[in-house]
């Protein structure tokens, strides 16, 4: 993708914007971006900037989402929305094209890395209290006042607020910002890193083979990580799907696994759809484990299909788990939409599934992920509102707001 109309190539030390900004290193990428941590020479601070791809396409992405950035930024002057604020944005020159570029705050890790991080265990139910009232303040603000919908709400695109300045980060302290790249160091640098890697890497191999081995084979067991100390203060970002609430931006929206029925049935959406993603990231942050994870059923493999009929089958297979935890599609709802006959039959029963094993929420979090009865029933009468397959009934993020789940205090549950 670093090609013409592609990404822009970053380079430590790299300079932006007449030489305001300085790339200190990579902080993530997306199918139309990279990101950068880069530090700012005018405010002396830490920012993001996220780097388009060049093509007109993505140009036209990238001022759309700042547009709907410059909204976000101009009412929420205090910064306490739970958005994301845009700092700057300007145009940058390069190899393969002119790049829109965007001057973010600077945030933290996104929760799936403290997914990961925590080992997919299931994180505590009082730090997910506090993630899930930013997130719902976001989407309150987001919704409510600016009547704007995120349509790609995931744990990739929440990220932890950031209590670590950069410079003073414990492990990079020893290097003040980088505010130039040594002439021609990076590449006989680069060559000697990687052989030194590959030496380290068949160094722990080994040992790791010698101890595997001790143990019989046997996976090795993981310490536990202590989440301590981590501020779980977060923040909504990625808006490059975004659009207004009158002006839908596409019929399919959302990645697949946190994708709301009426958008799989094509009957229409609106801000509901946002809500159902909060609850698929709610649940999957309190189990590691995503809600709904389709796949095409035994015996396809994915080269075998045409493309649109696999579509169709894991929709088939993403519709038949959803009625397996929430219940039966009320038929109305079923029957309703644009897409509806590739799923349903007349009567509202899918079609070509196989027999549905019904459970319920809580069912799932005792049964399966172990949890203590009541704050599994407590967690389910929170989420399964949210998992209303009627997008009206659906209550709002305000209401969320209100919900005594939410309102617990670390005081309570312990008691
Ligand atoms: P895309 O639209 O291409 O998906 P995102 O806005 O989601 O781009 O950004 C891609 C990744 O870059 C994020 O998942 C995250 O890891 C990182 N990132 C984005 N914005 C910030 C930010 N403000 N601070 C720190 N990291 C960020
Ligand atoms: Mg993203």
């Amino acid at each position: 993708s670093y090609r013409k109309g592609g990404y822009h190539a970053v380079r430590v030390g790299d300079s932006f914007a007449a030489g305001r900004f300085i790339a200190q290193r990579k902080l993530g990428w997306g199918q139309f971006s990279t990101v950068w941590l880069a530090y700012d020479t005018q405010t002396s601070k830490y920012v993001a900037l996220k780097i388009q791809k060049s093509a007109p396409e993505f140009v036209q992405a990238a001022a759309h989402e700042i547009e709907i950035l410059s909204t976000i930024t101009e009412n929420d002057p205090k910064n306490e929305k739970c958005v994301v604020q845009l700092v700057d944005h300007f145009k940058h020159r390069g190899p393969n094209g002119q790049h829109l570029c965007m001057v973010l705050e600077f945030l933290g890790d996104s929760i799936l890395h403290l997914i990961r991080y925590n080992r997919y265990k299931g994180i505590n139910l009082i730090k997910i209290r506090e993630i899930c009232r930013c997130v719902l303040t976001g989407l309150d603000y987001l919704h409510r006042e600016l009547h704007i919908l995120h349509t790609d709400l995931k744990p990739e695109n929440i990220l932890l607020v950031s209590t670590v300045n950069p410079s003073k980060d414990p492990i990079k302290s020893k290097t003040p910002p980088i505010l130039q790249r040594p002439e021609g160091s990076l590449a006989g640098g680069a060559a000697v890193n990687v052989i030194e890697k590959k030496l380290k890497q068949r160094a722990r191999r080994a040992v790791a083979k010698i101890a595997a081995e001790r143990r019989g084979g046997a996976p090795e067991p993981k310490p536990e990580r202590s989440l301590d100390g981590i501020d779980f203060r977060c923040k909504i970002v990625d808006l490059g799907n975004a659009c207004g609430a009158d002006k839908p931006i596409a019929e399919e929206i959302q990645t697949r696994q946190y994708r709301a029925p009426e958008v799989i049935l094509q009957s229409g959406y609106s801000f509901p759809v946002d809500m159902w993603s909060f609850a698929c990231t709610a649940f999957e942050l309190a189990t590691g484990e995503m809600m709904f994870a389709p796949k095409p059923g035994p015996g396809f493999s994915e080269d075998e299909l045409s493309m649109s009929y696999l579509l169709r089958i894991k929709h088939n297979d993403h519709l038949a788990l959803m009625m397996e935890l929430l219940g039966k599609m009320p038929r109305k709802i079923a029957v309703g939409g644009g897409r509806s006959k590739d799923y349903f039959d007349r009567h509202g029963d899918l079609k070509r599934i196989r027999r549905l094993k019904h459970s319920s929420l809580s069912r799932l979090l005792i049964d399966k992920f172990k949890f203590p009865e009541t704050d599994a029933q407590e967690f389910a009468e929170f989420l399964n509102p949210i998992l209303d397959f009627d997008p009206e009934r659906r209550p709002t993020a305000q209401q969320c707001l209100q919900h005594p789940w939410l309102r617990q205090t670390a005081a309570k549950t312990a008691s």
